[in-house]
């Protein structure tokens, strides 16, 4: 599971061989702990000037997160930036990209390891004037093209606010602060649309304080991370897997002090046991992870019915059937005052993958699911997004041939497979209150993959 090349083309001796055969030069990305600094160095607040009113409220909020935030590209020759914030709301004209975006380019030789730039822009409608239309949508473009020439595990991404939504809104402050901070280490090339204010944290350090989270297959792989990550953020964690993985679930259980429910997710009244369960122990539920999924990977001409219909069964029918019970105890108000459901996707939802007709369904299904279900979560003051993955190193991605694997781990703006934790950050950020403007989305944790959109 561990990527040693990733240190051989950091050695002198790699570094060199890499550079004369024009190999890859992955460099280990900065993750979150909780004594680092939310960013590598000062934070760049750049803008037009139309929307330099919007710039100096965002700088003013990067204050408290002890931030040294700069509004000029001037940088003492020792230091590096962490992150160039680069403010686009009041654009009408293609024309108006053009100064923020030239600034920000004198700066990218000046990267730390993993910097970031995070655009905060509107969402492009038919309903507007073409040319605020082309600028809005030119950020996109911008910035997609942007993250695929930043290096040194360095990110692109950008905040899309709705109508109505202000630059210092909860959920608008709390998706920047997870773009700009180590959390979102494999989230590269992605947008991601603000269409409510949400609330803001209790801490940024326990957000998830007071809440009950179910997390399905938490016996291992990404599973195992999302538990311990929502209960490094506060949260009591239920966890699911079938009877067989008892073991590691209590194992797993132990160790994020939460309470292990052996129970395969395909069983009619899986919901109903797990409400009263999370109910009995812990006295209520407010996040529903539906992580548990198989593999059946084989083309469609050698498939066996049951390679089909099994795989359906576990990845996208149970958490279907699942969502109905927790939808209607949403309605009771049995799910918290602001229920979350979070669905595990895939980049083979979304761009397709030979041998996974069955699997490239069933992720496709779920981001459906995701996206029908956010208006009805919305009526109850919840959300229900998905996290779709690319390449993580995992068990099941290590038995992958070696040829074939080393493929696919770099086909990625950031040249390597992504950890289980980056998953598992992506899903503790939308659980949060601050993501509560956040519904229906399908958030890629995919180091911008080259496939799909
Ligand atoms: P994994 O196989 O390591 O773990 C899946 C867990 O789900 C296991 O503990 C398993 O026992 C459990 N499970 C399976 N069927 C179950 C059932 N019927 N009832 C209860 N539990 C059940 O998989 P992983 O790599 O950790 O993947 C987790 C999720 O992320 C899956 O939905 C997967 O499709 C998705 N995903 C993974 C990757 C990747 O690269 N690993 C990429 C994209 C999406």
């Amino acid at each position: 599971m561990s990527d040693s090349y990733i240190d051989l083309v950091n050695s002198p001796l790699g570094a060199t061989l890499a550079k004369k055969l024009g190999l890859p030069k992955p460099v280990r990305l900065r993750r979150h702990a909780p004594d680092r600094p939310l960013t590598a160095g000062p934070v760049l607040v750049l803008s037009d000037d139309a929307s330099r009113p919007d710039a100096d409220a965002i700088a003013a909020a990067l204050l408290p997160w002890d931030l040294d935030v700069r509004r000029d590209t001037h940088l003492p020759e020792e230091q590096r930036w962490g992150a160039v914030v680069v403010v686009l709301t009041g654009i009408t004209h293609p024309g108006d990209l053009v100064t923020p975006v030239l600034a920000l380019g004198t700066t990218l030789r000046r990267f730390a390891r993993s910097g970031r730039v995070v655009t905060v822009s509107r969402a492009a409608g038919a309903d507007l004037d073409p040319a605020e239309a082309a600028a809005r949508q030119g950020v996109d473009g911008f910035l997609r093209s942007l993250a695929k020439e930043l290096r040194a595990g360095a990110t692109g991404n950008g905040v899309v606010l709705g109508d109505g939504v202000d630059v210092t809104a909860p959920s608008a402050l709390g998706a920047l602060r997870f773009l700009l901070s180590a959390k979102s280490a494999f989230v590269d090339g992605q947008f991601l649309h603000v269409s409510g204010p949400g609330a803001d944290n209790p801490s940024w350090e326990r957000p998830l304080e007071g809440k009950v989270a179910v997390v399905t297959g938490a016996a291992r792989g990404i599973g195992v991370e999302i538990a311990r990550t929502l209960a490094r953020d506060g949260a009591r964690v239920v966890g699911v897997d079938v009877p067989a993985s008892g073991d590691s679930l209590a194992t797993v259980m132990n160790e994020v002090r939460g309470t292990a429910l052996q129970l395969d997710v395909t069983a009619p009244d899986a919901a109903e046991r797990i409400a009263r369960h999370a109910q009995e122990r812990h006295g209520g539920l407010d996040i529903v992870v539906h992580n548990a999924g198989i593999l059946r990977d084989k083309l469609l001409a050698n498939m066996k019915p049951e390679q089909w219909t099994d795989l359906l069964a576990v990845n996208i029918e149970a958490p279907l059937r699942m969502n109905e019970t927790f939808v209607e105890l949403a309605h009771e108000g049995a799910l918290g005052r602001s229920p979350r459901l979070i669905g595990l996707a895939s980049t083979s939802g979304i761009a397709g993958n030979r041998g996974q007709t069955n699997y490239g369904a069933a992720k496709a299904g779920m981001i459906g699911m995701t996206r029908a279900l956010a208006p009805v979560l919305a009526e109850v003051g919840g959300t229900a997004n998905a996290v779709a993955p690319g390449f993580i190193e995992t068990e099941m991605t290590a038995r992958i041939p070696f040829a074939t694997r080393e493929v696919a781990r770099r086909l990625n703006s950031l040249q390597q497979g992504g950890l289980p934790v980056d998953v598992a950050e992506a899903i503790a950020f939308l659980a949060s209150p601050a993501a509560g403007g956040i519904n229906g989305e399908v958030l890629r944790v995919c180091g911008q993959n080259w496939v799909g959109q």
